[in-house]
């Protein structure tokens, strides 16, 4: 004979009122308790989600906290300074949905086509040197004017996600190396081979699941679009080297940075602005991860004007469709930008 167990009580065994009770119960508990405090928030899907989630981080501006955190790690920098500097959100927000803030200095409007210059740092944000050189030469820009007839567009920090870290962080929040994530020639068949085989599935160095797949990226790359830049000047830290891609024959030097040209990354900015759109790239590799001396500052900044005066200027300009400094063939490395 098989034995019979005691069951326990099912829901339908109840009686009436009790399953009646215990449905309401239920109801209120559904309602009344919050979700759990380590319930991961959406994603930002758009510019409209980013923003809300912007919304969402506390008291006092957007800009007013970007520039509260920046300004601390220069050593000349201010809340009052950073706010001065006339900075444009530009329609630029990062994946948590802070503004990816730029600011103009332009000639005097009598200067016919003034060359149009695009500086870019923060790419990696654990190279905060990058950070506070762009900052610095914002501030020469706008205190001394420039002697060139040139229209700078700044971008001081494309990744403000990895920067506004404890612990800040070459990726961005998604964890993609943005400089491995422009739409470069064969970006597809090439980028993710190359982060497996080079970089041994280097986290540091994720392409992302495809090209411009990043917000940060992308409006760079909207930037490059819309303000047509005849110059680009992309500043990371620390291997203190000058690299260049693209025409016409790069500077030698800038300040204490001799040129070295290391190679190219399926994905990197140099690669993207000098070999597919033949636009010359400066790619400043600062000494210091943190630290930029404000003599180095001052001397990278006269040597880059001084060159463009005698390469950019003087020699007519610069065309797109120029030769590219360096073959598309070239072996890439792996350390570097
Ligand atoms: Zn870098």
């Amino acid at each position: 004979m098989p034995t019979r167990t005691a069951r326990p009580p099912t829901f339908q065994h109840m009686p009436k009122c009790l399953r009646v009770l215990s449905a309401w119960l239920a109801a209120c508990l559904m309602i009344c308790i919050p979700a759990p405090a380590d319930a991961s928030p959406a994603q930002p899907k758009g510019p409209r989600d980013a923003r809300a989630n912007a919304a969402r981080q506390g008291p006092g501006t957007d800009l007013e906290r970007w520039c509260r955190g920046v300004s601390a790690l220069e050593p000349e920098g201010s809340l009052d300074r950073c706010l001065s500097f006339q900075l444009s959100e530009r329609d630029g927000r990062s994946v948590k949905g802070i503004p990816l803030w730029s600011t103009d200095i332009v000639p005097p409007a009598e200067t016919p086509q003034p060359l149009r210059v695009l500086v870019l740092g923060g790419i990696h944000a654990d190279e905060g040197a990058s950070v506070i050189l762009v900052m610095d030469w914002i501030a020469r820009a706008r205190q001394g004017g420039t002697a060139r007839p040139v229209h700078w567009r700044m971008a001081p920090l494309v990744n403000p996600d990895g920067f506004f870290l404890p612990s800040r962080t070459r990726m961005n929040a998604h964890g993609v190396d943005l400089n491995r994530n422009f739409a470069t020639h064969q970006w597809s068949a090439e980028a993710r081979p190359y982060w497996i085989k080079a970089t041994r599935r280097d986290p540091r160095r994720f392409p992302g699941p495809t090209a411009l797949s990043e917000p940060e990226s992308l409006w760079v790359h909207q930037q490059i679009e819309s303000f047509q830049p005849q110059l680009i000047v992309s500043v990371h830290a620390p291997y203190g080297v000058l690299d260049f891609d693209g025409p016409p024959p790069p500077p030698s030097r800038l300040g204490n940075l001799m040129l070295d040209q290391v190679g190219i990354y399926p994905g990197s900015l140099g690669n993207y602005g000098g070999i597919v759109l033949g636009v010359p790239v400066v790619t400043i590799e600062l000494k210091q991860a943190n630290r930029v001396p404000a003599m180095d500052a001052a001397a990278m900044w006269n040597d880059l004007q001084a060159w463009i005066g005698r390469k950019l200027l003087s020699a007519g300009g610069v065309t797109a469709s120029a030769s590219p400094g360096r073959a598309a063939g070239d072996e890439p490395v792996q350390a570097g930008e």
